[in-house]
């Protein structure tokens, strides 16, 4: 628990004050935002798998289900991408490597300590 006093000097009003009705924070203080950002998106069942996508039936390569957050997710999304030398995306949970580089990402992410399956055909 914070201290009630910040340093500051100020004192936080329960009372009166208005509340955050989720995480009961004031909401100057409210941390929802902050946990929704910190929140793991993945299960740690780490899945690669070539995809077509998009009207042209062009391969891409799908990463789900890796336990990082919002922020840890693009930062991997982009050294993936700089790995394969391709473009790419990073959306919803989801790192997508343009091209078929399923083998490369598979040891990208197990050298890096995600345990990583192949998963569909
Ligand atoms: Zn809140």
């Amino acid at each position: 628990m914070p201290s009630p006093r910040s340093p500051g000097g100020l004192v936080y009003s329960t009372e009166g004050g208005r509340m955050c009705p989720q995480c009961r924070h004031p909401l100057d203080a409210c941390t929802c935002q902050a946990q929704a950002a910190a929140r793991l998106l993945g299960d740690g069942q780490v899945r690669v798998r070539r995809e077509t996508s998009g009207r042209g039936g062009k391969a891409v390569t799908v990463v789900r289900g890796l336990p990082l957050d919002a922020a840890a997710l693009q930062a991997l999304g982009k050294q993936l991408k700089a790995a394969c030398g391709t473009g790419g995306t990073v959306k919803d949970g989801v790192v997508e490597v343009q091209g078929d580089h399923v083998d490369k990402v598979l040891a990208w992410l197990n050298a890096r300590g995600h345990a990583a399956k192949r998963a569909g055909g």
